[in-house]
Order: C-alpha cells, then structure tokens, then sequence
C-alpha cells in the first residue's frame, strides 16, 4: 500500500533549516513561515499522473501531495474541483481573446479560504489540536469556523468591525467565539497574538501554521490537470497576504519534479492584483525589493486585500520575480465596474476581489505586458453574493395591476 501523503518535513524558507512535520510547528526560529515538503522521489516513483483518473474531484484527490498522513482526519465540505470558464465577450472587451478563469465562487463558504481550511484543519485534527484561534478579514475566518465546527475544534476569530457582514454570521452560526476589533486585521493579529501566547492556543493566522497554504496549492494542481499539464501563459491573481500565490507556485514546481509538467515550458507569469488603497506588494515590485514596507491607512472595499503588510511577502515577491510576472494596483471605481461587466457579459458575479483582476488585466493589455493571443486565467477567490453591499440595485416599484412601462 502507497502511502495516503507523501509529507517529508517542514522547511524555514529563510534558514533552510529543517523542522519536525509531525509535531505542532508553528514559525520558524527566525519568524519566517515553514513551508511542507514532500519525498517527490518516492512519489515520482510510486504514483503515476493516470492515478488521478477515477478519484473524487475535491482537492482530496491530490492527497499524496497533501499533509494529511491518515484519511480518517480529512475534514471535507466537498471543496475544490471548480471550473475553468471561458469569458470569450469580457476577453473581447479587454483585447484578450483566450482569457478564463478559475471560479473559486461556488466552494464551500463562498470562496477559496475553503481550501485553506479544508487541509490546515484537517491536519491540526490529525497533530491533536482541540482549539484554535486566528484574525480575519472574513472570509478565512468563516471557513476555518465551520471547518472547525466539522472538525469538532473550537475556535477563537477576530476580524475588523467592517468586515464583510456575512462573515461575522459565519463565524457565529458556526458557534465559533467571535470578536470584532475597532481597526485592520493587523490589530486583529496582535490581539490574536496574545491570545494565543497566554492561553496555549493553536495560532492559525495566515502563514503562522504551515498547512493553509498546502490547501490552496491545490488550484494550482487543478489548473495543470485541467489545461491538460500545459500552463496558460499568464495568472492573475488577488492579493492580500498571497497565500494563493505562494501556493501556486509550489504545486508548478512540485509538478515539475515530479516530471508532470514539461520542464521546456516556462511556467506561467504570475501576476499580484491589489487595490490602489492598499498595495505594498505592487509598491515592493516596482522598487524590485525583496520585501514590502507596511502599507499605512489602508482602505478598499476588496476586503480581502486589505493587508498591509503580508508575512510572506518575500515569498509572493519571489514568485513574481522567478516567473517574469508582475504586479498592478486597481482602483476601487474600476474593480466595481469590471465586476458589472463581469456579471453582464458573462453572467459570471465575481467578488470584488476577483473583479479586480479583469480590470488589471484591461491594463496589462493595453501596455502590451499582456500580449496578443496569450492564453490569461483570472483566478477568481470569490462569490459576489458573499457582498451585497458592493452592488445596490434600484428597480422600479409597481403596483398590483401595474402593466410594464415601455424600455
Ligand atoms: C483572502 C482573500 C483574498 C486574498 O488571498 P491571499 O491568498 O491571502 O492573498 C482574495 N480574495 C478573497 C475573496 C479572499 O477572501
């Protein structure tokens, strides 16, 4: 019998030191995020790429690749497995003619945080954590709620006040306790900090356990069995603490030694799609600096980017550097508008955080960076129903007997 995962150790990105899997890490010795590594040798050797055929189609189905070391502590809603979509009429309007995209929208929770969720809860179940706690801007915190609640693990979420409604409804139903901090999610993390330095707490803030992002690597895994272990050119992707990103470049280079993606090709040129109110990576980017400063008074409705200053920023700037991508600041108005247009050439309601990526990608084009005939994913992290606030409708009202006023 193959093993269920084929996790080696952790690894401290900045040291190269290697940490212990099977035992609660959290950050490394010099506060750098740990990272998983798998024994692709052995994996290379023991599984071929047919053996995905006949799996389930949630992320589960890369479980080798994945922590998890015993199926019994996988912790599933039913996430990943999500489409690919041609915008063939919104690519026309932005000058891309193959432009897709991955529609995180429709997992579980609303958005891709499920992924996330799905594996680093699982795995804290398996490592015997019984309660957690981490700030949010939202979404992250609302599926690590509900996962938890699957999980049977107790969790402690604190977000800022304005954080997406819904969220906090989430987080609550989910019995979760729920705090609200007057302030950004990095006042959230300090207090969170404390939390967990006082009362023993798992701390499952963003990079500060290793496994979230071993969730969502799996759309980058997805994204090559789906192009057919041929990558588009261009991703583009939302960021805010750029897990995503992060992640999408291990699952290529994990791809790559296990021989699954041809090493001839070069991989896809990532892209960082942040909002003009808030965007230290597009600033780190432009300076080609190796880490971001912290982005003061930080503001956009795109609440899943506000995140001034990412613990992995080295990592997402890496990223960017080592495949030709780039990054781009949106502005709120235009995010807005290319969320309409989304919605009314595609019939596709993207959140806000997602919409940003159609309107970077209209800039892109227009510089040339994006050039003629390249295939461009968009990798959409949200469902828009998740914030009715974003869009407000105002139809016309009529009465009982009313016949329709002319167009
Ligand atoms: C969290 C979030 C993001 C940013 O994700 P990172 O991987 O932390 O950069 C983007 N969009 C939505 C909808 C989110 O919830």
């Amino acid at each position: 019998m193959t093993a269920f995962s084929f996790l080696s150790h952790l690894v401290c990105p900045r040291s190269g030191l290697r940490y212990d899997a099977d035992r609660i890490q959290q950050l490394s010795a010099v506060g750098a995020p740990l990272l998983a590594v798998y024994d692709l040798d052995a994996l290379r050797d023991a599984v071929p790429r047919s053996a995905l055929a006949g799996r389930t189609s949630t992320l589960w189905r890369w479980h080798e690749l994945l922590p998890v070391r015993d199926p019994r502590h996988v912790v599933s809603l039913g996430e990943g497995g999500t489409p690919v979509l041609p915008l063939p009429r919104l690519g026309r309007a932005l000058g891309i003619d193959a432009l897709s995209m991955k529609d995180e929208g429709i997992v579980p929770t609303g958005s891709f945080k499920a992924r996330g969720a799905t594996v680093g809860v699982s795995r804290a179940r398996e490592l015997g954590v019984t309660a957690l706690a981490m700030p949010t801007n939202g979404n992250a915190g609302a599926a690590w709620a509900l996962y938890a609640a699957r999980a049977g693990i107790h969790a402690t979420i604190v977000m800022p006040r304005d954080a997406p409604s819904i969220t906090r409804n989430e987080v609550a139903i989910a019995g979760a306790a729920l705090y609200l901090v007057d302030g950004l999610i990095s006042d959230a993390g300090k207090i969170v900090a404390h939390a967990v330095a006082e009362r023993g707490l798992y701390d499952a803030s963003t990079l500060k356990e290793p496994y979230r992002i071993e969730g969502k690597k799996t759309m980058g895994l997805e994204l090559a069995e789906q192009f057919d272990w041929c990558l588009p050119d261009v991703i583009l992707y939302p960021t805010g603490g750029g897990v995503g990103l992060i992640g999408l470049r291990k699952a290529f280079d994990e791809l790559r030694a296990l021989g699954w993606l041809d090493p001839a090709r070069p991989l896809p040129r990532l892209v960082a799609v942040q909002a003009s109110g808030c965007a230290p990576i597009v600033d780190a980017w432009t300076r080609r600096a190796p880490d971001s400063e912290f982005w003061a008074g930080s503001r956009t409705v795109a609440f899943g980017l506000n995140v001034p200053k990412a613990l992995g920023d080295f990592l997402v700037l890496d990223a960017l550097y080592a495949t030709g991508g780039c990054a781009v600041a949106v502005d709120d108005d235009d995010l807005l508008a290319a969320q309409r247009d989304a919605a009314r050439l595609e019939g596709t309601f993207v959140c806000p955080e997602g919409a940003a990526l159609f309107a970077a990608a209209r800039q892109l084009r227009e510089t040339g960076w994006i050039r003629a005939g390249e295939r461009v994913v968009a990798l959409n992290t949200g469902a828009g129903i998740k914030y009715p606030e974003t869009f407000i409708a105002s139809p016309p009202l009529l009465q009982p007997g009313d016949g329709l006023p002319a167009d």
